[in-house]
């Protein structure tokens, strides 16, 4: 595992100063990392009648329709305002400075469905916790949000359902 997560980057000072962003496109730019990664995720959910993969834009997308591929689930897309086309479901939550506004559309998941939802990295766990709103406001049933990387000192787990969150790599 430690192969995994030597390969992710490390950018100091990105997205503003004192953020260290943990960069995965190195780690999807290596065939045999990414292979390993999504093989052994999936491994986690097979044999758990997965229906739907939600996954979060944007690298929550590379993850996830990968995961969705090998589990035989379909793929709910959570995007950014204003980019799906047909009737949404939107959210917004606070950020350390101002909000941000998540959507899916209402039909992406169907009522009782068994879904995971997957992200690259849990930081504070607001985005997951609003994905979480949303999929349930839809009817879905969380098996667990899955994640490529947790950054445990920011305690993002315990905004998310317990018991109910699984990081391949933790940091
Ligand atoms: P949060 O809502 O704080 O859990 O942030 C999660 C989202 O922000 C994820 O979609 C991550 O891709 C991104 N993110 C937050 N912090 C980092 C970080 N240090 N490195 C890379 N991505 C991050």
């Amino acid at each position: 595992m430690n192969e995994l997560k030597d390969i992710i980057r490390d950018v100091p000072d990105f997205p503003k100063k004192g953020i260290i962003f943990k960069d995965i496109t190195t780690l999807l730019a290596d065939a045999p990392s990414f292979q390993r990664m999504v093989d052994l995720i999936a491994h986690r959910y097979v044999g758990k009648k997965i229906s739907k993969v939600v996954v979060v834009e944007a690298r929550g997308f590379v993850i996830g329709a990968a995961l969705a591929y090998k589990l035989g689930a379909g793929v709910a897309l959570v995007r950014k305002p204003g980019k799906l086309p047909s009737e949404t479901f939107s959210k917004t939550y606070q950020l350390e400075y101002g909000s941000d506004t998540l959507e899916i559309h209402t039909d992406a998941i169907t009522k009782g469905e068994r879904v995971i939802i997957a992200d690259d990295i849990l930081a504070t766990g607001g985005t997951m916790a609003t994905v979480v709103e949303m999929v349930e406001a839809l009817g879905g049933e969380i098996v667990e949000c899955c994640f490529l990387a947790e950054l445990e000192f920011l305690g993002g787990r315990k905004r998310l359902p317990e018991g109910k969150v699984y990081s391949l790599l933790t940091f």
